[in-house]
């Protein structure tokens, strides 16, 4: 390693709060499927900023995007209308066939702007006694680092001395749609769940789970939130994962990918009145709906669509699954994925998922371990067949071999 190299990251962790734990690897520069380090390695980015960067590092077009519209206008509040978010609402609107918009920036935002609104809705709409709401979560979620959001995860890591938190949440079991019907109560006003659980290691709930919860949900008055930051926007070979099994959620959320990894931008879609019970003043933010996040975004979504990124998602994802099933290794305890949302779950004899993803990076490869032993692999929408060849070569190499 090079000086350069040890100082950067050496002065992050003397001046930064050590709430990360990076692999070893300082970027500089990135285009398409690769990112570059400060030596000029050369890497495949397999993880694409937690699929933010589905439509590829830098790509050009939403770059040119968010430079014109920050030589003409960045930011008004939302005191003033702005050239931008109108059409902004039109384009994702029409993307996804949503009726209501609320812009936000983060995802996290996004998830508690959910929450308030579905509260909002069930007391003056559903009729729920005020203070009483009550929304419905699945064990091992994954929804952001916000107070309102870490208060009900199950992560002990996540939640710990981070409390006290507030209360109104019910925990069932993910994949499980009698849990559902059980733990629903007339005060219940929103089940808010991931299509795929991304965090917690990509885990695909059985075939049927979610036309089963629609029909729960729906039976009982309740809101069907599903958080798509991760799976939204083509990572899953869908535009929204929600159409594997041709259900539509009462409110949606996207995040990450919307802006192809420029800038924060995620956003609540509606298809009914949830998002109608917010009056002027009851809610809002600085910078959500700005004019260069709408810009960006609405390049974002125009490259996803235009480029067939959500096909090429379902074909290449298609073959990288074949491929890492095809590879014989006994440290390898179980391959998974839904479009280029894949992961390898390592036996636990097979040492920590972290020693491959190391491995991996001295292959070229960028990975990341989620928990002890899965790798989770999720590269920019735009790979090619090559590109997907080039990385089981390397995934074989590397499973192959023994790190406990
Ligand atoms: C990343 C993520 C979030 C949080 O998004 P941030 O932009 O990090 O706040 C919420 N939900 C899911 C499913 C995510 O993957």
């Amino acid at each position: 390693m090079s000086s350069s190299v040890i100082d950067f990251i050496a002065t992050e962790a003397r001046f930064g709060a050590r709430n990360y734990e990076p692999i070893g690897v300082v970027l500089s520069r990135g285009e398409g499927v690769w990112v570059w380090d400060t030596e000029d390695n050369r890497y495949l980015d397999c993880l694409s900023a937690y699929s933010a960067v589905s439509q590829g590092h830098c790509h050009p077009k939403i770059l040119a995007a968010m430079v014109e519209q920050a030589h003409r206008l960045t930011l008004t509040s939302r005191a003033f209308h702005n050239d931008q978010l109108a059409l902004f609402y039109e384009e994702i609107a029409a993307l996804t066939g949503s009726h209501k918009v609320l812009p936000m920036n983060s995802g996290a935002e996004a998830v508690e702007s959910a929450i308030k609104s579905v509260r909002k809705w069930g007391y003056e709409v559903k009729g729920v006694p005020d203070g009483q709401a009550e929304i419905i979560v699945c064990a091992n979620n994954f929804h952001g680092r916000t107070l309102g959001v870490v208060g009900f995860s199950t992560d002990p890591e996540t939640r710990g001395h981070f409390g006290p938190f507030a209360p109104g949440f019910k925990v069932i079991p993910f994949g499980n749609a009698a849990t559902l019907a059980e733990a629903i109560n007339p005060n219940t006003v929103a089940f808010l769940v991931e299509p795929i659980q991304g965090e917690a290691g990509v885990v695909i709930p059985p075939a049927g789970y979610f036309t089963e919860v629609r029909e729960l949900c729906t039976a009982n008055n309740v809101m069907l939130v599903l958080d798509e930051i991760q799976t939204g926007l083509g990572r899953t070979g869908k535009l929204l994962a929600e159409q594997h099994e041709g259900i539509e959620a009462d409110v949606t959320l996207l995040g990450k990918a919307l802006s192809g990894g420029f800038y924060p931008v995620s956003a609540v879609l509606s298809n009914n009145d949830v998002l109608g019970t917010l009056r002027p003043g009851q809610h809002g933010s600085t910078f959500g709906g700005n004019p260069l996040a709408c810009a960006v975004a609405r390049a974002a979504m125009r490259v996803l669509v235009e480029e067939g990124m959500i096909e090429n998602a379902a074909s290449q994802g298609a073959r990288f699954l074949e491929g890492l099933k095809d590879i014989r290794a006994n440290t390898i305890r179980e391959v998974r994925g839904r479009g280029l949302m894949l992961a390898v779950e390592l036996h636990p004899e097979a040492g920590r998922a972290r020693r491959y993803c190391e491995a991996l990076q001295g292959k070229g490869i960028l990975a990341k371990d989620t928990h002890e032993h899965t790798i989770r692999i999720a590269p920019p929408l735009v790979i090619t067949s090559d590109q997907v060849d080039w990385a089981l070569e390397r995934f074989a190499a590397i499973l192959t071999q023994d790190f406990s």
